[in-house]
């Protein structure tokens, strides 16, 4: 999971760009980096979050008025500097990229890139595969529209996976493509004849362009240096985008295939209410599990008419759990992120509502926490369904002998976070409740990690790599 920018203006662009990568800050904290073109690339890569990486006049160095933007949450490679993003080639034309996504099967690739095509990956980062193939597939032509299509036609035939791409390609123009699965978010929007692409529209609302729709699964976008608009769809399957990011990753105020993503977790937790009521629970308070779980928690108390309270607060200077590198970081992160507010919770029946469990390990040091507040009883409940199977398409959940719901039960989750009452979103309501409200042109959502239907098929021998891979990063 990651966040990309991309602008084409009519003045430099570098500033927008590091606006808009604070804005998508919460697609990844591990690097960050920004690309600009003005006849030269300037490129500048850091670790760590946008605000502290670019120091003051670095970003007035970053000339141009375009260029591209990233902040990265590694799912492929180790995640130092030499995996940050965007990455660049010189020939032909000079070619910078960046992404959002994961390239199942880029250990392979590069193997391929460096036998056959003599060009060296420098990185384990999976979109420098993706570049240096690109590169391969346009070298020794002119540049035109087609040629450009007709190499992206060829990559992605290479590869397995997802990619949301942003590129700048040197003297011509700025250049959008999302996979044709479409798993990744991708929006675009204009403000008089400057361009922009996010990973999300919240960034293009705060800097002040209309949204003007998400890029199409499959769909090339092509900006020239005139700011001559083309689009055409390159390659087709089914559209598929990632259930994933309603239920926990995007930003609440974010539109992605027609629905905001506020709605969708208000309507999750008006369906999840019905469950908990069903099961003849009766807490005497609703707590959102900050931040993700606010909309949903906030449904639940409304459709049960029981008080809604924030009773853990938030340090929000510590970064999200789930996309901290390793399991040590995690559980430390956990215990100063969130403080019990007594007052709210002492002698009560607390129903804490969250976006999901995935290892379990983050739920159970709530309840207990609560419980050790003095919570008469402490029912979980997530508003997602039990996530039993890893992602290949970008979303760092990992084996599946990390996941506390491919190795238990319903009860043994319950038991193993020390709850007395665990409830769970089914996956049908789950796709209910996100469709709810909204027109939508197309018919099924990536719902893998939960159900287990793969859109794209992962042959045998890249999941023993991508096995082996997540075994040396945990
Ligand atoms: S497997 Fe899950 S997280 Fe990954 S793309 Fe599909 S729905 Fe999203």
């Amino acid at each position: 999971m990651c966040g990309i920018i991309g602008i084409i203006g009519d003045k430099r662009v570098s500033e927008e760009i590091y606006i808009g990568l604070n804005i998508i800050q919460h697609r990844g904290q591990d690097s960050c980096g920004i690309c600009t073109y003005n006849g030269k690339f300037h490129l500048q890569r850091y670790e760590g979050l946008v605000q502290n990486a670019f120091k003051l006049g670095s970003v007035n160095r970053l000339i141009g008025n375009i260029g591209i933007g990233h902040v990265r949450y590694p799912t492929a490679g180790k995640g130092g500097i030499e995996d940050a993003q965007p990455f660049f080639v010189n020939y032909p034309y000079g070619i910078s990229i960046a992404h959002n996504g994961n390239i199942a099967n880029y250990k392979n690739l590069s193997k391929v890139i460096e036998k056959e095509y003599k060009r060296i990956v420098n990185s384990s980062c999976d979109i420098e595969v993706f570049l240096n193939i690109l590169a391969h597939n346009l070298e020794n032509s002119e540049f035109s529209i087609d040629t450009l299509k007709n190499a992206l036609i060829k990559t992605t035939n290479e590869i397995i996976g997802s990619y949301s791409v942003v590129a700048i390609i040197g003297n011509y123009g700025l250049l959008a493509y999302r996979d044709p699965y479409g798993f990744r978010p991708l929006v675009f929007g204009k403000r008089n004849n400057n361009f922009i692409f996010s990973s999300e529209s919240c960034a293009i609302d705060t800097l002040g362009y209309e949204l003007v729709r998400d890029v199409k699964p499959g769909e090339m976008i092509f900006i020239n240096n005139n700011r001559e608009f083309y689009s055409e769809i390159i390659t087709e399957k089914e559209f598929r985008p990632c259930i994933f990011e309603y239920v926990y990753f995007a930003r609440p105020d974010s539109m992605m295939n027609n629905i905001l993503v506020a709605r969708s977790r208000y309507n999750l937790g008006k369906i999840l209410a019905e469950k908990i009521n069903s099961m003849g629970l009766k807490p005497d308070v609703v707590v959102p599990i900050p931040d993700t779980a606010r909309n949903a928690a906030l449904a639940v108390a409304k459709k049960l008419h029981i008080s809604y309270q924030e009773g853990l607060i938030k340090n929000r200077y510590i970064g999200r759990t789930f996309i901290m590198p390793g399991q040590d970081v995690r559980v430390s992160s956990i215990r100063q992120k969130l403080h019990p507010v007594k007052e709210q919770l002492k002698g009560k029946k607390v129903l804490l509502v969250d976006d999901s469990i995935v290892r379990g390990n983050t739920s159970k040091e709530l309840v207990n926490l609560v419980r050790n507040t003095g919570a008469k009883e402490v029912y979980f409940a997530s508003y997602s369904p039990p996530v039993r199977y890893p992602c290949y398409y970008g979303i760092d959940i990992q084996t599946e002998s990390e996941l506390i719901a491919n190795k238990m039960n319903i009860e043994g989750i319950r038991e193993y976070i020390n709850a007395d009452a665990l409830i769970y979103q089914d996956c049908e309501s789950m796709i209910k409740a996100i469709k709810k409200d909204t027109k939508i042109n197309f018919n099924k959502f990536c719902t893998a990690c939960f159900s287990g239907d793969y859109p794209q098929k992962i042959p045998h021998n890249i999941l023993k790599d991508i096995a082996d891979d997540r075994k040396k990063k945990i």
